[in-house]
Formats: structure tokens, sequence, C-alpha cells
């Protein structure tokens, strides 16, 4: 990655804008077409974005790989060995999922999941500028689920791994044989860790969701991620609670968004953080729950109070607006508030009131309430609801391990 020279795009006062901060994303530029050759060691394939050219066996027993991207705003490449590959095409585009053999169930559920969140995004969001697009299954450091790129969008080894075998997920967090005698004292053994394995499963849709949304955010519609990431980082959150809803209906939807974003926030809360504005520079936030607790959790829900106010029709023609009027150019902070407003121009002042609430400052205890052990308990698969004090405070110990499954 990083290996093609990029100008980065020059801010107002003609300096280059940041660069990655150890938080977030890495970098994103100007739309450029990109022709690219990359040899590997035979045995080796390479992944990258754009039209596969070919591969050409050399001279020399190495392999060389060529892609063709057009209108990217970033070019990455990995390589693999010893992967396997599922194919399906989706309103012309064909969409690629690739994954380490031993995952091949999984690969082929991530494949699913990637067709049908792009066949729903590109129905109601319009059309994405590609032929290709591919999932690379990756070995993600950090806790992240998947990062995005134009194009192409890697998903974590570990979540793979994880709804393959939900049993897998309790050995990684401390404290495994008291989970074990929770689980037991929950109810039968099964009925728990069935429970766990379609959480898992949900937040792998749920995942591979957020990283195709953001094709329109912010591969389509450029931002900066650096300096704001709550505007490429919310839509893509609130766009994939938005599949969920189109695809499993409303209850699912309120249930993720309670589980995932709500209690994303309360997590943090929990764990002493505090509520602060989040639209920051990745660099400003002090780690990474922090960081997503913020940006993934509370700043989507803005979205969310949005739509309540101006309605879906209003709210979903704005959203189209604001895709159509950015694609290809940068969008600014306000830039989704202004479009919501012209849907909806008996709002506009509120519309920028619930802005300013839920990005720029801090009434996460107010709109959020207080945390809901009951509720993180069902996030976790694990039932709740009726759970003793031990049993509480075991699960509080236990809980932010059990969560930390982020995406970039
Ligand atoms: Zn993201």
């Amino acid at each position: 990655m990083g290996v093609v020279p990029l100008m980065p795009p020059l801010d107002a006062a003609g300096a280059p804008w940041a660069g990655p901060t150890g938080v977030g994303d890495l970098a994103l530029y100007e739309p450029a077409n990109v022709l690219a050759s990359v040899v590997v060691p035979a045995g080796w394939k390479v992944h990258a974005t754009g039209v596969a050219m070919g591969e050409v066996p050399q001279k020399d027993g190495r392999v060389r790989f060529s892609f063709a991207a057009g209108a990217v705003r970033d070019f990455p490449v990995f390589a693999s060995k010893g992967y396997s590959s599922a194919t399906t095409t989706v309103n012309g585009v064909s969409v690629e999922s690739h994954f380490a053999s031993q995952d091949a169930v999984a690969g082929k559920r991530v494949l699913k999941y990637a067709g049908d969140a792009l066949g729903e995004f590109e129905r109601r969001l319009g059309p994405l500028p590609f032929k290709t697009f591919r999932v690379v299954e990756a070995p993600l450091s950090g806790g992240a689920g998947g990062m995005e790129f134009p194009g192409l969008v890697t998903v974590g080894t570990s979540l793979y791994r994880s709804v393959a075998h939900p049993e897998s997920v309790l050995a990684d967090v401390p404290g495994m044989e008291q989970m074990k005698g929770l689980l037991g004292a929950l109810g039968s053994d099964a009925a728990p860790l069935a429970q766990l394995g379609k959480m898992l499963e949900r937040t792998l849709e749920f995942t591979v969701a957020h990283e195709v949304a953001h094709q329109y955010f912010a591969g389509l519609v450029g931002s900066d991620p650096i300096a704001s990431p709550v505007v490429d980082e919310s839509l893509a959150q609130y766009s994939a609670l938005l599949y969920m809803e189109w695809k499993y209906g409303k209850a699912v939807a309120e249930q993720l968004r309670q589980e995932s974003l709500v209690g994303a926030y309360h997590m943090m809360r929990m764990s002493g953080g505090k509520d602060a504005p989040a639209d920051r520079p990745t660099s400003d936030f002090h780690d990474s729950l922090e960081y997503g607790a913020l940006v993934y959790g509370k700043a989507p829900l803005l979205h969310h109070a949005s739509r309540k106010l101006i309605g879906d029709e209003a709210f979903f023609k704005g959203l189209r607006a604001y895709v159509d009027t950015y694609r290809f150019k940068w969008a600014c902070g306000d830039c989704f508030t202004r479009e919501l407003a012209k849907a909806s121009p008996a709002h506009a002042r509120q519309l920028e009131r619930l802005r300013v609430r839920w990005w720029r400052e801090a009434h996460g205890d107010e709109d959020l309430g207080q945390p809901n052990l009951g509720a993180l308990l069902g996030g976790a698969g694990l039932g709740g609801g009726q759970v003793d004090a031990e049993t509480m405070k075991l699960m509080k110990e236990l809980l932010p391990g059990l969560l930390d499954m982020g995406q970039e």
C-alpha cells in the first residue's frame, strides 16, 4: 500500500492535507487513472483495484499482474498465497471475493453480502464507476473489521474465523473459563453459542455493507478522512444500517442501531471515557475506543435524528442529491445537511442545529441515555436481562473484549 506516488489535495492556505495519524484511515486523493503492473514470485496472486489486464509469467519464473483503474482516489495493492476466490455479477459489475482456502465457507457468504449491498446501494444511491469490485480477506491489526479503498475493500481474517467458530471468540477473551460457566448458567450450552454465532454473522454482513458503502463515501463523494473522518464514516455506518433495514426490516435495523451504534457509545462511557465533539481530526482522539464510540457510534445517529425530523421521503431525496452533487468532488462538513435542507426547506435551521448538537457538541448522555447492560448482553449474543449481580460484574469485565470488533 502507498506505493503509488499521489499528490495530496491542498487546503485553503495551500498546504497539503495531513497524512495518516495512526487512528483511522490512511489518506485520499483526487480521482486519478492508474495503469499498474506488479511482479510477484510464482505462487502468489496480486489483488489491486481496477480491471485485471492479465497475468503474464516472466522468464525468471515470477508473474506480472496488470491492472487498469479509472477515477480512483487511491490504489491499494495486496498479495496473497494459497487464496481461493468466488465471483458473481451484480448490475454488470463483476464482484469478487478472495479468501484463504480454509475460510471458503465464510468467503462465499462475504461474496453474497458484498453483491447484495452493492445492488441495494446502486439502486438507491446511483451507479458506481466500476467494472470490478473486490473483497479481500486480510489479517488486519488493531481490532479493525475491515478497510476500504476505491474498488477494493478488505475484511479482517478474524471475522471469517469467528463466524466459522463462534466458540473461538470466547477463547480470545480473558476469563474464558468463567465465560464457559456463564454460558452454562444462562441456559443450555448450545443456545447462547448459537446466539453468538448469529450475532457474529450479522457483524460480518454489517462490516461488508459498511465497506461497500465507503465506495460512495468517500470513494465517489470525496472528503478528508484525516481532518474530518465523521463526514464519510458516519454515512458509511448509517448506510450499512439502511442496508440491513432494506434487507431484513426495521426491527433488525433498530436492534443493530442499539447494539452497534448506541452500544459503542455506552461501552466507552462504561469504561470511563467521556463524551466529546465527534467532528475532529483523527489525531485529536485519545484512543481507538473513543474514536470508535464517537465517530462510528454517536456521529451516524445524527443522520437518524435528521431522518426522523424530515421524514423518509425528504431524507432519501437529500441523500441521493448529495451523491449526485458531489460525485468525483470534495464534500464539506455540512454539505450533506445542506442537501437535506434543500429537500426539506422548512427544517433547514433545525437540521443545522441537529448537526451542531450531534457532531460539534457533547450531548451523548442526554441523547443516548444511560448504558443498558441488557441490550449490551443481547449485543454479545448472550441473552441478557435476567442476570444476577455477580454475573453482571463479570460480564462488565468480559464485554469490551467481546465487542471490540469495529471497522475503519
Ligand atoms: Zn469505515
